[in-house]
Order: C-alpha cells, then structure tokens, then sequence
C-alpha cells in the first residue's frame, strides 16, 4: 500500500515537472495580436509584424482589429489576445487600475515587453480654426470607441478648460474621420499615432487642414499632471500641404504582453522585431525608430522576463 501511495506520489510529481517543462504557454500553439484601426499605424505594424513572426516561429499569428490602445489591454485582459499594441500612458492607468481603468481596479498580469516610437497627440483642424480654444462650439471627433487617442484627447481639453459639454462630439476611427471631415461633417479630430500617420497624410494633401498647436505653457500642464507625455515637435512638411511645423505632446507605442508567455517566447518575439526593423519599415515607417535605447525609453508597467532576457542578458 505504502509502496503504491509513493509511486503515486513519483508520477504526480513526474507529471507535474513535465507539466511545467512543456507548459501549453512555453511555445503557444499561436499568437494573436491586438492592433488598431485600419488607417492607423497599430495595424499596419501590427500585420507586417504578425506576417514575419508566423514565417520565423512557425507557428499561426493573427492580428485583431480594434478601437486601440484602451480595448487592446481589455482584450488582453479577457484572454482574447496575447501582445497588444497600447500607448505607455493607458498600460499604466491599466496596471494601476485608475483614471478610465478606475471601474475595472488593476490587470497585473501583464507586462510591458518594449516601447516602439513617440505617438504624437495631432490635432488635425480646418482651416479657419486657429487654436485649441476655438474647438469650443465645433463638430469634434475624440477618436474611436475604446481609443487611447480619447483620453489624451480629454486631457489636453482640459488643460485648455474645455470639456466634453463644449464640443460637440463624435467618436470616430483615423479613417472614418478623414472621410467625415471630406464630407464637412466634422470641423476637426484628434489622432495620437505615430508621425506620419497615414490617415493625416491622406487628407493633408487636400491643402484644408493645419495641425493645431499646443504651445509652451500647456504642454507643461499636461506633463506635469501626466508624467507620460513628452514634447513633440512634428516639422514641417512631414504632411504634404502642411508648411508650418506643429507642436504638441507625445507618448510611447508599446508592445504589451500577457505574463502567460513565456520569457523564452517574448524574447524570441523581440529578437526577430528587431532583426526585421527594416522589413517591417517598407510597410510601416515608424519601425526604422525602434533601437535598444528608446526601446526602454518610457516603459511604465514591469518589464516582461523575457524582455529582460533579452535586452540584459544577450
Ligand atoms: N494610439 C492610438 C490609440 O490607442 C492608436 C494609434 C494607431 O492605431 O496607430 O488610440
């Protein structure tokens, strides 16, 4: 009896190490990834990404579309995801459970895994609208449902102290408000992406839009109540049409992972994105700025072990 009950014991702790050696997360049998809107950058980075790491991993890697940095961290929170592209800014509100995570409390179980390149808040506006005071009373869209751009959005209203009651507003992707603002039905939208973001450049060229800026004294406002924002100069003529520069305030593109990966996955993952910077560049420009420096460069949430296998221990 005694002798049975040991070797019981013997395969339960056998199957238990085997569990753990050859875990269902250490290689996932695939990968999904949350991106963004079409005429965004989160989604084209995201699919060229997904494209090389499925080739290189071998195994299947989808991408989902979504309204942005806010779902993505739902998504991953759910299960439905397991990387999602997310602003440094909404990754810490999430970790931390407050701001527009306040009703949801905290998600610990994710990690940051690298920053890719500053998203600039650009406030795309009509012409004949000079300033952020003048949004007051206009047709303005925030961003997408689910958008990081919202937040920001809101944020930067306030420091001007206007609120959601002062505009008439609209939630709107990248691509449905270059078409709304087409069609007049919009008189400007906020865009947090990477520079040039596809949808500005779009429109840009239809010689109606300027960028509005946010001057000296606002900017510090903004980074003093929110520490992730950092100055944005955008120069001119990075947007056809546009020949003044802008400036504004940034955050970071991250790639954010789930704590069930593990270390050895996301440090393969990091070692093909930076092997194929270049690659994914002729798709999405932005992924020429990723280097070992800025990729540390704004990291709000703990570092996935894997990340720091990989930029420490290489
Ligand atoms: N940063 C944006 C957001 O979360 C999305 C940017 C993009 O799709 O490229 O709202």
């Amino acid at each position: 009896m005694r002798k049975r009950f040991v070797a019981f014991g013997v395969l339960v702790i056998a199957f238990l190490i085997g569990y753990k050696i050859f875990a269902p997360n250490e290689r996932p049998q695939r990968i999904r990834i949350a991106t963004g809107g079409e005429s965004g950058v989160y989604y084209a980075y995201g699919n060229a990404l997904a494209d090389i790491l499925e080739r290189r991993m071998n195994i299947p890697v989808v991408t989902i579309q979504s309204g942005g940095s806010v779902d993505n961290i739902r998504i991953l929170r759910s299960g439905r995801a397991d990387i999602a592209f997310a602003q440094n800014d909404i990754m810490a509100y999430a970790h931390e459970g407050i701001n527009i995570f306040s009703t949801e409390g905290g998600f610990k179980d994710f990690s940051a895994a690298v920053c890719l390149y500053p998203e600039a808040c650009q406030i795309v506006a009509r012409r004949d609208i000079a300033g952020i005071p003048d949004l007051k009373g206009r047709r303005v869209s925030l961003g997408d449902e689910g958008s990081g751009t919202e937040l920001n959005a809101l944020q930067i209203l306030g420091a001007y102290g206007i609120s959601y009651a002062d505009v008439d507003v609209d939630h709107l992707s990248f691509g449905a408000s270059v078409t709304a603002f087409r069609e007049g039905k919009i008189d400007a939208f906020f865009c947090t992406a990477g520079v040039p973001t596809p949808a500005i450049s779009e429109l840009s060229a239809d010689g109606e839009v300027r960028l509005l800026n946010i001057g000296d004294a606002h900017a510090r406002t903004l980074i003093r109540q929110y520490p992730y924002y950092s100055r944005q100069i955008i120069p001119s003529g990075v947007y056809p049409g546009m020949d003044e520069e802008a400036e504004t305030v940034a955050v970071k593109a991250s790639l954010a992972v789930s704590d069930k990966l593990s270390p050895q996955v996301v440090a393969d993952l990091l070692k093909i994105l930076f092997e194929s910077r270049a690659e994914i560049a002729k798709i999405s420009a932005e992924a020429a700025l990723l280097n070992d420096k800025s990729a540390l460069d704004g990291m709000s949430i703990p570092m996935h072990p894997g990340a720091e296998k990989y930029f420490f221990d290489r």
